[in-house]
């Protein structure tokens, strides 16, 4: 899942992010309206993490800009200011979520779990496929009843094929799930994840389309 983080204070940021990089989110993080309009004219992104006050601006002009393109992506406002109608504004303005700062970085997680969810359609917690059950709050993966233990890493490339199961995953936009902006990518770093996830759940489990990308039936 790739997203990005609007949030001008530098400390709070820059934890932000490397927690959730930590989790193998791929987050390319932006601090005023500006750059942060660039990054959605020029990437796509699952979720956008948004603080409201920016230098040049506000994160619900960057949410209106969002919500302008039509795009689905869901939007968790993140502010200091607790008072009514900030949150009222960034629900109208189409925000799917919001958290008052501080806040602590595991309810962040569960909060875009919960969102991610929604978008899905998925009511339920778990993500299953066949005899495969995959715990995103806990990176677990039980498969014939035998339980693995996934990186993070292993485990977004695992759920991003289960979740477009059936159909073709490219390489390239594993990389974007996976990766952020500045990241050094090994051309086999996908190839890598690929053959561990084979062999903990054993090789038939994902297909390579040669020179196209892997799928999951
Ligand atoms: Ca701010």
């Amino acid at each position: 899942m790739r997203i990005l983080l609007v949030e001008d204070d530098y400390m709070f940021g820059d934890a932000t992010k490397t927690g959730l990089e930590q989790e193998a989110y791929a987050v390319d993080w932006t601090q005023d309206e500006a750059s942060s309009i660039i990054a959605l004219e020029t990437q796509s992104y699952d979720m956008v993490l948004l603080d409201l006050g920016l230098p040049d601006g506000s994160g619900l002009n960057v949410l209106q800009f969002l919500r302008k393109q039509e795009s689905h992506t869901p939007a968790i406002i993140m502010t200091a200011r607790d008072a009514l109608t900030d949150k009222i504004g960034g629900l109208d303005t189409g925000a799917d979520d919001y958290l008052v700062k501080p806040f602590d970085l595991h309810e962040l997680y569960a909060r875009i779990r919960a969102v991610w969810r929604r978008l899905k359609g998925q009511s339920v917690t778990l993500l299953t496929y066949k005899d495969m059950t995959l715990d995103p709050s806990t990176l677990d993966v039980s498969y014939n009843g035998q339980k693995h233990n996934f990186g993070p890493t292993e485990f977004r490339v695992l759920q991003s094929l289960i979740e477009n199961k059936g159909r073709i995953v490219s390489k390239e936009s594993l990389e974007d799930t996976i990766y952020s902006w500045g990241h050094e990518v090994g051309s086999n770093a996908i190839e890598v994840h690929i053959h561990r996830i084979r062999k903990k759940l054993g090789k038939d489990i994902i297909k390579t389309i040669r020179g196209i990308g892997y799928r999951i039936e």
